[in-house]
């Protein structure tokens, strides 16, 4: 039998290479700032080749989640897709030194494992472009039952919905986990990622495929259609499942902290005080972490959110979406844990 997860993730495997920049290179490149744009390899090399010096770190959205959940206690596991290179490799050995089990093999051939060129502006904002390579080759395949029957909650990023293929082993998890009787939780990823496939994620929540939602306000805002935030979460609450039964949100507003939506009920949790944002990368990545590994110890919704409050507040002080600090330290350290 496989051994009980507290958190399986699923999400694109993408070693982000981080480099500073200022809004002149961004409009030079013709990015909008805090976007996330896929890119094909010619345009990857021309990026890489006009950035400056980079940290390289093994990332995409939900594996930083995974690492930051399983920094904080919880039994974690990621499948995501590298190819058999020098890449694929460093990554696969990154999460594992994590204590995050990778339990996919990497592909034999197809393209390369995938990259993601992070701008970061001088007020810590970031942009993003993405080739996808080796991620488009996720599939079903890639899915073993007995992982996702062993998870108590399984979590997908909205960008799966992209390489075609993601997107079946997307829906077969959540067949897996609901069949097993755990949770599902989506985030929406990004704000352009939702204008491509609004009406599918709205589909999600409404045919009973989601239990859990992330999203930052933009996002919301651009599930819903609306410029008006506080609309965007009014509507999220409202939200019922073919079953009748309410979503719990979980929606981010950087500096302003975060909102617990569940069953009409609409609750603040503050940001966690931060020195300086550095660089805003992972943030709700790590917002997410911290919720689902409270959860995973059986913390109220609240307190869960406090937690994920404080994991996005360490991360956006240093460059890249890991954590640098012994987040059980200081979350006991603040009587979070
Ligand atoms: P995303 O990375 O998805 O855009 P947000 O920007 O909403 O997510 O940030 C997620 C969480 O990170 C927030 O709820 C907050 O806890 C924390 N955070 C983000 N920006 C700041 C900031 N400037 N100061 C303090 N906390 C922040």
């Amino acid at each position: 039998m496989t051994a009980p997860l507290d958190l399986l993730v699923l999400g694109n495997a993408i070693v982000d290479l981080i480099a500073r920049t200022d809004e002149a290179f961004l409009a030079a490149q013709g990015v909008p700032k805090g976007s996330m744009a896929l890119i094909d390899e010619p345009r990857a090399e021309a990026l890489f080749a006009a950035m400056g010096p980079t940290t390289v770190v093994s990332g995409g959205s939900g594996a930083n989640t995974a690492v930051g959940a399983a920094k904080l206690g919880a039994k974690t596991a990621f499948i995501g897709k590298v190819r058999d290179d020098e890449l694929g490799g460093l990554y696969a050995h990154e999460l594992k030194a994590v204590g995050v089990d990778f339990p996919v093999k990497a592909a034999v051939d197809g393209p390369a494992t995938a990259r993601c060129f992070i701008l970061v502006a001088p007020d810590g904002e970031r942009t993003m472009n993405t080739y996808l390579g080796a991620c488009q080759g996720l599939s079903p395949a890639d899915v073993d039952p007995a992982v996702v029957q062993s998870a108590r909650v399984t979590y997908l990023e909205g960008y799966l919905w992209d390489p075609p293929a993601a997107k079946e082993a997307f829906r077969k998890a959540v067949q897996i986990a609901h069949g097993a009787g755990n949770a599902v939780a989506l985030t929406l990823s990004d704000a352009f990622c939702v204008g491509r496939y609004r009406d599918e994620f709205l589909g999600l929540l409404r045919d009973g495929s989601i239990d859990i939602l992330f999203a930052n306000i933009g996002e919301l805002q651009s599930l819903y259609e609306t410029e008006d935030a506080d609309a965007a979460i009014k509507a999220l609450a409202q939200e019922r499942n073919g079953r009748g039964i309410h979503l719990l949100g979980l929606v981010t507003r950087s500096e302003e902290g975060a909102v617990v939506v569940k069953g009409g009920e609409i609750r603040s949790v503050p940001a966690s005080p931060v020195a300086e944002v550095v660089d805003t990368t992972g943030a709700g990545d790590l917002f997410a972490a911290g919720f689902l590994a409270g959860h995973a110890r059986g913390l109220d919704n609240v307190a869960s959110a406090k937690l994920g409050a404080l994991a996005a507040g360490q991360v956006i002080q240093h460059i890249g979406a890991r954590p640098q600090v012994d987040l059980v330290k200081l979350a006991r350290e603040r009587g979070l844990l």
